[in-house]
């Protein structure tokens, strides 16, 4: 009989940091079947429905283990609006279970050891317990290789820069990295005398004494940051390997799209007509910049497929917490239905955004650029539209306008909104215009280059050998 080779993973909570953790075990267990995957579930309530059905569809070599959910009134008031700050600390209030379901799986019978430990980069606290168990630990990175060298970099820029970073005249420039200005950084770097700030550094911290990073991207895509990564970790023994194995993401479950009606609107459009507007699994808008947004798109007069989610002043607010149940269209301007029903269609607050992104007659994405977004339009092809919220995302955009030059990204006033003209000329510009097709051929080549990725002897399949080899060379089989 195959011997069988146990890891564990621990994604944090959130749709969207299950699914790349999930996705890698997938990719995994397809290419080495002799894999079994231990996933063990931290949750803050129950674990979301969307995120319980996705559980629902895995092979039965990857075991879900869900820890008892962190009520939401253990979180503290005062960061209660931060995302990030949420998901790690319901980390932490999940560390005795996990240490619990770690010691079980290294002392039930069959399961004698464990070959590594794979945590994503809100769950880092448990490489202390993998260090104390010795468990080879390696951290999955569901981020660009950007993000990542800003985990590597920011303790260093914290020495030699007094102020808040935001602050900055001049761009920051990290190694193998597009300049980026200080107010780009994500959300929890722009208060140095913050809780958040203070979670980023431990975990820029911890992340040096893990074994090993495997980040969602690929060499083609990020090549001088890769390397720049790769060096550093060659030059600096204790720096962990890097191992680029993306893209990687999941498929869209069959059958989404008649829940919406929209792929039916879609096959009535023409090719490449229509801009696809969304912003992630939690992304929120505020009702002026809503407004705003409505108004634009309308005066573009370019098609639309948009999902609508009820404003808040945090734009994060869905991110944790989709039991908003008010309707999200009657917070739309009056008429706007009426008047744009031959142009857009609408969809409350959820869409099958790979069947979309995979739909001949999508021609753009205006996207809140979260890095799984960002993949699924290179990995289909699309030119965007970057529209940061929240979390790294403005990294993101930084890294698709300035680097990859394949994004348009609208400038907003000196309150951040983003008003109607600006929104119509540049869905134009990006659907119709001059700087709309160079994007487009761009698009095309990374497009290429992500399929050639991930072909049998393509770089992310051989990285991914490499650790699989490893893995199996170190142990926990039986
Ligand atoms: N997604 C979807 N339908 C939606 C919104 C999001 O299928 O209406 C999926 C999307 O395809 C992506 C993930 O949810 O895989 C969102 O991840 P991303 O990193 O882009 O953003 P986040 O949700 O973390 O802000």
């Amino acid at each position: 009989m195959a011997k069988t080779t146990h890891i564990a993973v621990i994604p944090s909570p959130g749709f969207s940091h299950l699914v790349p953790i999930i996705e890698f075990s997938k990719r995994l267990i397809h290419l080495h079947p002799d894999f079994q995957v231990h996933c063990i579930i931290p949750s803050l309530g129950s674990p979301s429905s969307t995120s319980i059905s996705y559980l629902q569809t895995l092979p039965s070599n990857i075991n879900p283990i869900f820890l008892p959910p962190v009520p939401h009134n253990n979180m503290p008031q005062e960061n209660n609006n931060h995302t990030g700050f949420q998901i790690q600390r319901t980390v932490t209030l999940s560390l005795p279970h996990i240490r619990e379901e770690l010691e079980s799986l290294m002392s039930s019978r069959s399961n004698n050891k464990l070959a590594a430990l794979i945590v994503d980069v809100f769950a880092m606290e448990v490489l202390d317990i993998a260090s104390e168990l010795n468990i080879l630990s390696h951290v999955y990175c569901p981020l660009s290789a950007m993000t990542l060298s800003l985990y590597f970099y920011i303790p260093k820029l914290g020495e030699i820069v007094s102020c808040d970073f935001r602050d900055l005249q001049d761009p920051i420039e990290i190694p193998g990295c597009v300049p980026v200005h200080g107010r780009d950084l994500p959300d929890s770097l722009q208060d140095r005398s913050s809780e958040v700030y203070k979670q980023f550094l431990g975990r820029s911290r911890r992340i040096g004494f893990a074994d090993g990073v495997l980040v969602n991207s690929f060499t083609e895509l990020e090549a001088q940051t890769i390397k720049a990564l790769e060096e550093e970790a060659k030059e600096k023994q204790k720096k962990p390997r890097i191992y680029p194995v993306g893209p990687i993401l999941h498929s869209g479950s069959a059958g989404d799209e008649n829940r919406t009606g929209c792929v039916n609107w879609l096959n009535k459009q023409q090719p490449r007509s229509v801009l696809y507007v969304s912003f992630g699994s939690g992304g929120t808008l505020s009702q002026e910049q809503l407004n705003e947004l409505a108004f634009g798109l309308e005066l573009s007069g370019e098609r639309f497929l948009w999902v609508v989610r009820p404003p808040s002043n945090n734009p994060s607010a869905a991110y944790l917490d989709n039991s908003n149940e008010q309707n999200p269209l009657d917070f739309l301007p009056e008429g706007f239905l009426e008047r744009t029903k031959e142009k857009g269609f609408v969809i409350p607050s959820w869409a099958p955004q790979i069947q979309i992104l995979s739909h001949s007659s999508t021609g753009g994405f205006l996207s809140h650029c979260g890095w799984n977004s960002v993949l699924e339009s290179v990995q289909k092809g699309v030119p965007l539209m970057a529209w940061p919220l929240f979390a790294e995302q403005r990294i993101n955009a930084v890294l698709l306008t300035d680097g990859m030059k394949v994004a348009l990204r609208p400038k907003g006033d000196e309150s951040g909104i983003v008003g109607r003209e600006e929104i119509a000329e540049l869905v134009k510009s990006l659907m119709k215009g001059e700087e709309g097709k160079e994007i487009r051929k761009r698009m095309s080549v990374l497009r290429n280059a992500s399929a050639d990725a991930l072909k049998e002897d393509g770089s992310s399949t051989e990285t991914l050998l490499q650790l699989a080899l490893q893995w199996k060379n170190l142990g926990g089989e039986i």
